[in-house]
């Protein structure tokens, strides 16, 4: 266990500005493996997808016009899952990086003061990466020598005391409130720097820090940008110069989350700006895809600039307790299902061989005999068969040697391999998922299945999903199946999304059409035709 502490231990974690290629490894394999992820609302979907899909998601979004929670109160709710949650692994998520203007620094002093664990996971913040997308670098060779980042938004109260916003004392303020200007930046000294300029939360108050800067001697002939929603699909840039800066705003409407950035370096986004050139830039696909099963063509897609919200259509669930085949039909509705017989873990002592044939198989057989208050002695003298070399890693962290595993990584390799390794008197217990074809029992007839899983369609999207699905500009189906599970969660929830699908071949095609979809579909039924033609649609098709 990492966490050495009686409580939960809290990530603050960077999500990086949008882009989910831009969040750490560090970050990922936290997300990956988190039982609570608290998030705000500038974190994108595409984040939000790599998150352990069995976590609790708490939305603790900021909307610019009412706070949804305030920061006192997610200070509390950090404590209170950590507290509550021995062992737990909390992760706070936020947009950028955490203490760029991100209060990560009030969350962390919170923990301390109540003993709570911590890690800072760094993010790539918004401020350089959403430039680097506008093709803007923030320093260059003989133009700007340093970059200033500033922010162009405070809160009311300047200096927060931790215990008074405990006790919800402090009314914070929020980017977008327009209620009042009360920047006390250094304009004096903000309009003398030579270097890059770079304002967060500063759209609302642009106007007014142009003006400033303009008194201040900044010559009213600076070029600056706005970059809204960068490394999003929705990224956009406005260029204007200091003196138009409020109009421009107002005649483009700039919304926010938007960055300003002024100086010379903006001219060199007239020359680099690389992400807009992408082929499928500024387009959301949906892929859907099974479970764990991570999907080739979310990579292929990425690379051409896509941003890809993967949903799956199944998840896996153990089976508590085990239970014998021969019910597979019963099984997927297990909770009112009566007639499915548990397994009792007293009976392996009457196999000799015990076959995995997945690692799902491996994790929840194991949770199961552990939780039944058996350890791995129980498996002491057996031999055990593995279907292939991922299942057969999965055991060795039980601390269990595969004897067996076929060449060719299949249920009938394996079904084959034992056939000619084993005697026909020994007794075969296969530990699979309720839909694990016949194809080993038929090649073993005399051996005993247990179901340890099963797998089931995904019965509800969040809302966050949900929000993605309906504001993506297409789906991507691989399958019939995936157009029928997809169609059953999502059309009843989200009446205005999308009805643009890419099928891959004629049977997906008049499967999408059926259900309602317009349909653009590959050439072949290979991925490869498949992204060709999603390109192809996107960069000359649509509008012909
Ligand atoms: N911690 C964050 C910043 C939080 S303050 C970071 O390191 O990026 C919120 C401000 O960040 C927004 O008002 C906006 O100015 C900026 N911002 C965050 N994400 C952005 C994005 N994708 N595009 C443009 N600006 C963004």
């Amino acid at each position: 266990m990492e966490n050495s502490n009686h409580f939960g231990k809290v990530y603050l974690i960077g999500a990086g500005p949008g882009d989910p290629g831009l969040l750490t490894v560090r970050g990922k394999s936290i997300l990956e493996k988190a039982d609570v992820v608290v998030y705000d609302r500038l974190v994108s979907p595409g984040v939000l997808s790599l998150c352990n899909p069995k976590a609790k998601m708490v939305d603790v979004g900021k909307m610019p016009t009412h706070h949804k929670v305030k920061q006192y109160e997610i200070n509390k709710l950090l404590v209170k899952f950590a507290v509550e949650m021995p062992g737990a692994t909390v992760a706070r998520l936020k947009g950028g990086d955490p203490f760029v203007f991100g209060r990560g620094g009030e969350e962390a002093l919170e923990l301390v003061a109540a003993g709570v664990e911590f890690e800072v996971v760094p993010g790539v913040t918004s401020a350089i990466a959403v430039p680097a997308y506008a093709g803007i670098p923030v320093s260059h060779r003989g133009i700007a020598t340093s970059f200033h980042i500033i922010t162009g938004h405070e809160k009311e109260k300047s200096v927060v005391d931790p215990i008074a916003a405990l006790q919800g004392d402090c009314h914070y303020g929020a980017e977008g409130d327009r209620i009042q200007c009360n920047l006390s930046l250094d304009f004096e000294t903000l309009a003398k720097c030579q270097g890059t300029l770079i304002f967060l939360m500063g759209i609302a108050n642009m106007d007014f820090i142009a003006h400033r800067l303009i008194e201040c001697g900044k010559d009213p002939k600076t070029l600056l940008a706005f970059i809204e929603k960068g490394t999003t699909p929705n990224q956009r840039t406005v260029m204007a110069t200091l003196e138009s800066a409020g109009e421009t705003i107002v005649r483009e409407n700039v919304t926010a989350p938007a960055i300003t950035i002024m100086g010379g370096v903006v001219e060199l986004g007239k020359t680099l700006a690389w992400k807009k050139n992408l082929p499928l830039s500024g387009k959301r696909l949906v892929v859907t895809r099974a479970a764990k099963q991570s999907s080739g063509i979310t990579a292929r897609l990425t690379a051409l600039g896509a941003e890809v919200i993967e949903t799956p259509m199944i998840e896996t669930r153990d089976v508590f307790p085990c239970c014998h085949a021969g019910l597979r039909s019963g099984i997927s509705n297990s909770s009112e299902n009566k007639v499915a017989e548990p397994v009792e873990f007293e009976d392996l002592k009457n196999f000799d061989i015990l076959a995995f044939t997945s690692t799902n198989g491996v994790e929840c057989f194991f949770k199961q005999l552990f939780a039944a208050g058996y350890d791995v002695r129980v498996l002491a003298g057996k031999k055990i068969a593995s279907v292939g070399k991922i299942t057969e890693k999965k055991l060795l962290e039980y601390g269990i040697r595969c004897d067996y595993v076929p060449e060719d990584h299949t249920g009938e390799g394996l079904g084959l391999l034992l056939q000619k390794v084993v005697g026909d008197e020994s007794r075969i217990l296969l530990l699979q998922g309720n839909l694990a074809d016949d194809t080993l029992l038929k090649l073993l007839p005399k051996a005993t299945r247990w179901i340890v899983y099963e797998t089931l369609p995904i019965a509800e999207l969040p809302d966050w999903k949900r929000e993605a699905i309906a504001s993506a500009d297409a789906v991507v189906f691989a399958s019939s199946s995936a157009v029928e599970n997809f169609s059953s969660i999502v059309s009843t929830h989200s009446e205005n999304a999308s009805r643009l699908s890419f099928c891959i071949g004629r049977m997906t095609e008049a499967s999408a059409k059926k259900h309602g979809f317009e349909t653009v579909t590959s050439d072949e039924t290979t991925m490869d035709s498949l992204v060709k033609k999603i390109v192809e649609y996107y960069t000359m098709g649509e509008n012909a």
